[in-house]
Formats: C-alpha cells, structure tokens, sequence
C-alpha cells in the first residue's frame, strides 16, 4: 500500500519470498534434532523481499487517493494539478475508445491461437473432465444467481440490461484472461453505458481489478479439493473452511493477470500439506479456466461498482457536482470533443 519509489511502482510490486534452506541448513537442523529424514518446516524458512514486475496497483491507488485529496485541500493552488489529471484521464479514455473497436477481432485471434496450440481437445477434457465441469458449474451459479441476487436485493432492479451493457469488457476479459487489461473499458462502459458516477467506477474498479477475485477464489478452492483428492487426501470439514479462507486471501493476492490464480495457489495447496508442484496436474486446461474466472471477476467488479454507486448517491449529489471535478460528457462538449465520436 505504501510504496518506497513511485515511479518504480508503476511497473514492479514488492512480494515476501521464502528462502529454501540449502542443504547444510537441512543437515544442521538434523543433526540438532536427532532424526536423519527430518525437513525444515516452512514455517522456520527466512523470510526476504523481492520486486516482481508487474505494477503496484494497490500502491498507486493508495497515493492517488492521499494525492487527489491533498489537490482538493490546495482549492484554487491546485487547479492546474486537478485540470492535468483529468486531461491526462480523458486522453487515455478516448485511446480506449479507439481499443475498444478493435477488441472484437483481438479477443477472436487470441482465443483461435490457443486453441490451435492444443493437441487433442477431447482428449484434455476426459482427463480433467468433472474437474473443469465442477468450476464452471461453480462460476456460472456465482456469476449469474449469486451476483444477480446481490444487485438485485440491493439496487431493486434486474441487472440484465445493466450486463448486457458491459459485454465489451467481459469479451475482453475472456480474451486476454486479464482483469487489469479489461480495465479501462470497463470504466468506459460503466461510465458511458450504465451512467456509473466516474468518481465511483474510476475508485472502485482498479481495486476491483486487483483484489475483488470471486471467480479465481471460486476455483482455487475447487481446484485445491480436486488435487488433494487425486493424491488421496482426506479433507475434513475443518480444512475445507481453510482451504476456503485461503482461497479468498489468495485470490486477493493474485495481480489482474493471466494465470496469475495458478500462482497464489500454491498458498492454498500448503494449508492441506500438499506440495506446490501439484498444480502441474491442472494447468493444462488452466488457460481456458482462467477465461472464465477473469470474466466472472470483471462481472464482479462491475456489479460490485453499480451497488456502491446506487448506495452512494445521496451522498455524491451532495459532493460537488462531478462536472466541477472532471469534464464529464457535457464539459467535453464544450472543448468540442464529442464524448460520442467513436
Ligand atoms: N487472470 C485472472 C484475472 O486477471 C487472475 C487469475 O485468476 O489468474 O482476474
């Protein structure tokens, strides 16, 4: 949440790491102990830091946040800062735009590639069968009973019109296996489709992206169950409730990016005592799965936006209005650009 270089934060995140003992350690410990086949426990490895690229998402919401609100206390002094930001988020939405026409024939050319990389299909799917058939089965009863309950209950509308507004990101999604590629059109669509306030959509969505995973806790759990049950574990009810806590942590940790859920599971396979070199007995269908947990977890983030945007508007009507803030559609009229021209 807090990091060190910001600039280096726009394209590293800083992770703990274990250090595996080397194998003097592993005898010391023996010796110490008295028992000849005896391993260090994990929970005795030290502990270092490392700095993985990818960016910092967390991290940079966290100082824009602190950022945007010192700009406000600034008042007039910071108009200039306030007026570049917004300027700077317009351009980067009319490049979306432009993307957005493109993804179609995107999205199709990266799913036919992987497919053609396939061996055998049906072969794949006998092996993992169930397997694949358990998580989809869990993702759609998340995606389309759960969620579509939630925002019922809450906003007392049906969110039909609502998904259907957003089937470019999903698309997306489900092309690139990206929650943070899916991003900015998934702003845009909430924005300009389902008229999500921008100071909702633009707050709550990048942490959506980057810590709201249902889709990937869904299949983490599954996925840890499957394994432990081919090798023969036997799970009682206590380390299904762990397997399931581990999952929503993991899945917090996992960056918007493909296959970034195999990665983080390897925390959820160590709460049943399973090694991490397990997950090579799912990642061959991983690459379709994560398709559909990445379009689930947008569908989650946007649905996620348009609650918090129906409960917090008493609240924003209330904050200066939003043209004041950012030139939303009418201001970018005035300045002669259509928010419509693409
Ligand atoms: N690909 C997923 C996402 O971007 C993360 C994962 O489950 O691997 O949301």
């Amino acid at each position: 949440m807090f990091p060190p270089n910001l600039v280096q934060a726009a394209g590293f995140h800083y992770r703990t790491v274990l250090i595996t003992p080397t194998a003097e350690q592993e005898e010391a410990y023996r010796q110490k102990i008295g028992n000849d086949s005896a391993k260090i426990p994990v929970h005795m490895f030290e502990i270092s830091g490392q700095y993985k690229e990818n960016s910092n998402i967390t991290g940079l919401v966290v100082f824009s946040i602190v950022f945007g609100i010192v700009i406000g206390m600034m008042k007039d002094q910071g108009k200039i800062l306030l007026q570049f930001f917004t300027a700077m988020s317009e351009a980067v939405m009319h490049l979306t735009r432009i993307v957005i026409w493109l993804s179609p024939v995107g999205v199709c050319f990266l799913i036919a590639a992987k497919i053609l990389e396939l061996k055998s299909f049906s072969v794949l799917l006998g092996q993992l069968g169930m397997y694949f058939v358990t998580v989809m089965l869990g993702i759609m009863l998340h995606g389309f009973v759960v969620l579509v309950l939630i925002y019922m209950v809450i906003v007392r509308e049906l969110p039909f019109r609502y998904i259907a507004n957003i089937s470019q990101p999903l698309a997306t999604a489900f092309g690139t296996s990206s929650s943070s590629a899916a991003l900015p059109l998934t702003i845009a669509a909430l924005e300009e489709k389902n008229g999500v306030d921008p100071r909702v959509a633009r707050f709550v969505l990048p942490i959506g992206a980057t810590i709201n995973m249902d889709g990937t806790a869904l299949y983490e759990a599954v996925a840890a169950i499957f394994i432990a049950q081919v090798r023969g574990v036997s799970l009682g009810i206590g380390s299904i409730i762990a397997i399931s806590i581990t999952a929503t942590a993991a899945s917090i940790g996992a960056a918007g990016i493909p296959q970034a859920g195999l990665v983080t599971m390897v925390m959820v396979l160590d709460t049943v005592g399973l090694p991490a070199e397990d997950v090579s007995l799912i990642i061959a269908i991983d690459w379709l799965l994560d398709r559909f947990r990445t379009t689930i977890n947008v569908l989650g983030d946007s649905l996620g936006a348009g609650i918090v945007n129906h409960l917090s508007k008493h609240e924003l009507a209330k904050i200066p209005p939003a043209t004041d803030m950012m030139p939303a559609k009418a201001d970018m009229g005035e300045n002669g650009i259509e928010a419509t021209a693409m």
